[in-house]
């Protein structure tokens, strides 16, 4: 394996592409990649979705998929469709219980439930 067998293998890891699949774009044996990834994992270091600048990871926080947020907002608006599949963390307005919304960030309330108590005491008053 060169330099570059192994640079190319570190990019690909980065991305997220296991090791089969380096195999075959690169025509290397697996074993061969198989053994490189035990040796070198990628954990610490992610690429940025965006311009593929290295990203320092920090340790058991989520993955970071971007550099910086200019680039996390430029390649939202190049993947629009990838946005509805967004996953925002809010909170719920009525019962303050954090609650996850696919899709949508101006959800105000966690179900159904809460949302009509929610106008139900919004009538009362
Ligand atoms: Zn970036
Ligand atoms: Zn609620």
């Amino acid at each position: 394996m060169t330099r570059d067998d192994t640079a190319k293998i570190t990019e690909l890891q980065n991305r997220g592409i296991g090791y089969k699949r380096i195999s075959s774009l690169m025509g290397l044996p697996v074993n061969a990649v198989k053994s490189y990834c035990r040796r070198h994992p990628v954990s610490k270091y992610g690429i940025c979705l965006q311009c593929g600048a290295q990203i320092r990871q920090t340790p058991h926080k989520r993955t970071k998929k971007f550099c910086s947020d200019a680039c996390r907002m430029a390649w939202w608006k190049a993947h629009p469709e990838q946005a509805k599949r967004q996953v925002y963390h809010l909170t719920c307005a009525w019962c303050g219980k954090p609650f996850v919304s696919v899709g949508s960030s101006n959800r105000q309330y966690c179900s159904r439930a809460c949302y009509a108590d929610a106008r139900r005491k919004e009538a009362r008053e």
